[in-house]
């Protein structure tokens, strides 16, 4: 299982939303889908991107590892083919939390059309 899993997502140019990944692995079963995805987030090999409502898991691409994920990127969502990009070379900016709070993760995700799409719409 571990293995298609890994596979299937070496072979996605974009995240893959988390029904997707049920639609494509429904001949096994939902939880060792998800105690699957948790264990590679475990390891530094995938990473969550939650854009409100959806979930999707990307590969890690930065030197990631079991003690701390550091996908400091932007994801870029686009609106036609809802696809989930992660723009890698697009850095999350630093932002200064007020004090007191302690911020350990910042999800920035960007909205609009992909490449493609926007090529398509001309
Ligand atoms: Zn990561
Ligand atoms: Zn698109
Ligand atoms: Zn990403």
């Amino acid at each position: 299982m571990r293995l298609l899993v890994l596979d299937y997502f070496l072979k996605q140019d974009s995240a893959v939303s988390l029904s997707d990944l049920e639609a494509y692995f429904d001949y096994s079963d939902r939880t060792t889908l998800f105690r699957t995805l948790k264990t590679f987030e475990g390891k530094g090999l995938l990473h969550k991107i939650n854009d409100g409502h959806t979930t999707a898991y990307a590969l890690c691409m930065e030197d990631c590892s079991e003690e701390q994920h550091i996908d400091s990127h932007i994801h870029f969502c686009c609106e036609c083919c809802k696809k989930i990009f992660c723009l890698t070379k697009v850095k999350t900016p630093k932002i200064k939390m007020p004090s007191h709070f302690e911020m350990e993760k910042l999800d920035i995700v960007a909205h609009g059309l992909c490449g493609e799409c926007a090529k398509l719409r001309e």
